[in-house]
């Protein structure tokens, strides 16, 4: 199984470094060639207006659609969850709108550029999460069908499911947290083997009967 990671800017490596330490092939994603064969997609933190400009530039808007749609599994950290929200506060248009959340850049001003935080997150088991915002956005608003993962204790929400998108304020990759990742793998693996469930690849003589 390969995980594609948007590597058009930002802190794409340190999500290639997360899924190898996990054990799942990741793979630059520059062109939409590059998707051939993915099972899931990880967008990083960096510039999300620069971000706008390089995945039209390369043609990346329809086909990352298209994953997404298929029900690949899509997890975007800080711009990455900019880049996914179908709102974005303040007028700008949204880039691949695929997560019914709005959000507010830079929602912690200049006074707390950047800080981090240890945050429960229920579905990840009971060790807290260590989180790492940069310049972060928050959601201040979700649709019906998305799920909170993780508010800060001021109650703002930073972490996010809906079905297949997966979205936090902040950066896991940069602190050495792997339950994210291997939350998408396990989404990744499910859906190229539906109704397997478990996450586990099927044994291989069940692959030739009938489901
Ligand atoms: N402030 C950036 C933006 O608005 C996001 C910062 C980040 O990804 N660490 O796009």
């Amino acid at each position: 199984m390969k995980i594609g990671v948007l590597a058009l800017q930002g802190a794409f490596r340190e999500h290639l470094d997360t899924l190898a330490a996990i054990g799942v092939e990741g793979v630059r994603v520059r062109e939409p060639a590059d998707l051939d064969g993915v099972s899931g997609l990880i967008l990083p933190g960096g510039e999300s207006t620069t971000m706008r400009q390089l995945i039209d530039r390369w043609g990346l808007r329809g086909p990352i659609l298209d994953l997404a749609r298929s029900g690949a599994p899509i997890f975007g950290t800080c711009a990455g969850m900019i880049v996914l929200a179908r709102e974005i506060s303040g007028g700008e248009e949204p880039i691949l709108p695929l997560l019914d959340v709005r959000v507010e850049r830079n929602a912690f001003g200049r006074q707390l550029d950047s800080f981090e935080a240890d945050l429960p997150v229920d579905v990840l088991g009971s060790t807290p999460v260590h989180a790492v915002f940069i310049r972060a956005p928050v959601i201040e608003d979700t649709g019906p069908d998305v799920d909170v993962l993780a508010r800060l204790d001021d109650g703002r929400i930073v972490a996010v499911r809906e079905r297949n998108v997966l979205a936090t304020s902040f950066h896991p990759e940069l602190a050495g947290e792997t339950r994210f990742h291997r939350l998408l793998a396990t989404m990744a693996s499910e859906h190229d083997d539906p109704g397997e469930g478990s996450g586990r690849r099927p044994h291989p003589t069940r692959r030739t009967q009938p489901r």
